[in-house]
């Protein structure tokens, strides 16, 4: 049988569609949330996803804005900007868009971000609140995961829930939302023994690897839920071939495009699953959507409105 295909797209228009009416109701108390994103230098991926990012800030009514130092700023220069928008009022959120240059000292810059301003939730103070379930912000993309089992009616509390990865942008905080909500949680990494087995525990498979495929049938316990974080660029025709053989519509974005986006995943595990997310259109849209509510829970806790609704994050 087929796993249900938990679409991402889907949920992560409705929780835009929430976003705006929020910002539609802070704007008659005379408020406008905002959202500054740094972007240093010349990424042509990085340039996408900022550009997308503010986009989404126009559609759902955020005000927004965009700071572009050259890739010769300094981490000073870097602390500078961000200092300065610490001080505004006008701005809720400050985004710094990674990776930065070599030379700059990402994690002196990430920590020197305001933890009430930090909607991408990887400061220390916010890891802390996390941990130890006090309300704060929520890395975008774990908050997303939630939000997808949440929508999607699939039961946590009790739950065996293993992660496979353990960043601190995806792994641990996804691992951490999981066990808050009640899930009994196993993190797993590069020196896991027998991942197979480990993973065929779960009840909740969450990827998070950076592996195209990785994840076949032999990972997953029939009926299991599959989320799957993984974005890997394939461009390698046999590595194509090992996961979309005899899929003409992917077959021909492959040859059209010489590449094609896949998850951590094999799409193999669509017959084993009993719900899985497809790549694209199943956690990356969320990670975009979660941007924008935790830039007007980031407004709203600033003022001492307390948390939007969907506060378990
Ligand atoms: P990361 O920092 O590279 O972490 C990867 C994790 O996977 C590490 O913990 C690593 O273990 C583990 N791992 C690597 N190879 C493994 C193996 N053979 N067996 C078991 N574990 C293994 O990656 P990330 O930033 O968390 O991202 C993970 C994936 O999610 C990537 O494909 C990324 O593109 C994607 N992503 C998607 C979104 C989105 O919006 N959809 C957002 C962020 C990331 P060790 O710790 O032992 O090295």
């Amino acid at each position: 049988m087929s796993a249900k295909i938990l679409d991402g797209t889907k949920i992560a228009n409705d929780i835009r569609r929430e976003v705006a009416a929020e910002v539609a109701s802070l704007a008659v108390a005379g408020i406008r949330p905002g959202l500054a994103v740094v972007l240093v230098g010349h990424n042509p991926a990085s340039e996408i996803y900022v550009r997308g990012k503010v986009k989404a800030c126009q559609e759902v009514g955020l005000y927004s804005e965009q700071h572009t130092p050259p890739e010769t700023a300094s981490t000073a220069d870097l602390l500078d900007l961000i200092e300065g928008l610490n001080r505004r009022d006008d701005i809720d959120g400050i985004l710094v868009q990674l990776p930065l240059p070599p030379h700059v000292d990402a994690k002196k810059i990430l920590v020197a971000v305001d933890p009430a301003k930090d909607v991408d939730g990887f400061h220390p103070v916010n890891v802390g609140f996390l941990s130890t379930q006090r309300p704060g912000l929520v890395p975008c993309t774990p908050a997303g995961v939630i939000e997808i089992l949440n929508r999607s009616n699939i039961p946590i509390v009790g739950q065996e829930a293993v992660v496979v990865g353990r960043s601190d942008i995806v792994g641990k905080p996804a691992a951490m939302l999981l066990l808050n909500l009640n899930a009994t949680v196993t993190v797993c990494h590069s020196k896991t023994r027998d991942l197979p087995a480990v993973c065929r525990r779960a009840d909740i498979l969450v990827a998070a690897i950076g592996r195209a495929g990785m994840i076949t049938r032999d990972f997953v316990k029939p009926g299991a839920t599959v989320i799957d974080v993984g974005m890997n660029k394939v461009t390698d025709p046999g590595e194509f071939a090992r996961l979309f053989a005899g899929n003409a519509k992917r077959e021909e974005t492959f040859r059209a495009k010489g590449s094609t986006l896949v998850g951590d995943v094999h799409p193999e595990v669509t017959e084993t699953a009993g719900a899985i997310t497809p790549v694209p259109g199943g956690v990356g849209p969320l990670t975009i959507a979660m941007l924008m509510f935790n830039t007007v829970k980031a407004a709203r806790m600033r003022r001492g409105h307390g948390v939007p609704e969907m506060a378990h994050l």
